[in-house]
């Protein structure tokens, strides 16, 4: 393991009590994800889009944006010289469980700016991170967690969003029955 990488995971595992120590492990040891490929970025003006900090990894078709793609374990990431794009294929297995992360993906965009609403495809979960942001190790640790909460976290977020949907249905349903019965 990098040395980077092996300061990052002490942090991580210090802060974040709700991982244990083997899954942020494995989650280190992924080669795409490496601390000094975030801190390779740099405040290079797009000559497409114009604008400082426009991002190339959504331009995607400046002469200065060309994209590097590198795959490992279900996770895809773009990498520009002023931005990277993180995609994680989440597992969504049915139609219900798309719309639910597409909904989630944007009230999180809300909140936290780095969460892209756009998609690949049904189970694409994209972060975006630009040169001014990783500036300080810490915002890196905070993307670093997002992708590992999601990637772990996603099926058990599915299941309860489907449990209060059918609550909902099996209520509501009740209901209706009983009025139409009375009616
Ligand atoms: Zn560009």
């Amino acid at each position: 393991m990098n040395r980077n990488n092996l300061k990052l995971l002490k942090y991580l595992y210090s802060t974040n009590k709700d991982l244990s120590l083997r899954e942020v492990e494995r989650f280190i040891e992924m080669e795409i994800l490496h601390l000094q490929e975030f801190q390779s970025l740099k405040p290079i003006e797009c000559p497409k889009r114009g604008g400082i900090n426009f991002p190339c990894a959504i331009c995607r078709e400046c002469e200065i944006g060309e994209v590097e793609m590198l795959v490992e374990d279900n996770v895809v990431v773009e990498k520009t010289v002023n931005s990277i794009m993180i995609h994680l294929n989440l597992h969504v297995s049915d139609e219900f469980e798309k719309y639910a992360l597409s909904r989630m993906k944007s009230t999180l965009s809300k909140s936290i700016q780095i969460v892209q609403k756009s998609d690949w495809d049904a189970g694409d979960f994209t972060i975006m991170v630009d040169d001014n942001m990783v500036s300080n190790e810490e915002t890196i640790t905070k993307v670093f967690w997002l992708v590992d909460y999601f990637q772990n976290n996603w099926k058990k977020l599915a299941i309860s969003a489907k449990q209060i949907f059918t609550n909902w249905e099996n209520q509501t349903a009740k209901q209706i029955s009983f009025s139409y019965e009375k009616a």
